[in-house]
């Protein structure tokens, strides 16, 4: 789980990139607690593009 604590490390600093609101971790994979939106985490990085959000 090394590879997702880095990536919820980087959390703190990003944002979504629709709404700008702050981002929480979700299994696997960050969710947006704004627009509930959820991004991908691949190789330890939150993958923040809108195209691959679910
Ligand atoms: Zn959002």
């Amino acid at each position: 789980m090394v590879e997702l604590t880095k990536a919820l490390r980087e959390l703190e600093r990003l944002v979504c990139p629709v709404c700008r609101a702050k981002l929480r971790a979700g299994d696997g994979s960050v969710v947006c607690t704004g627009c509930s939106r959820r991004y991908p985490i691949v190789d330890g990085i939150p993958v923040l593009l809108v195209d691959r959000a679910g």
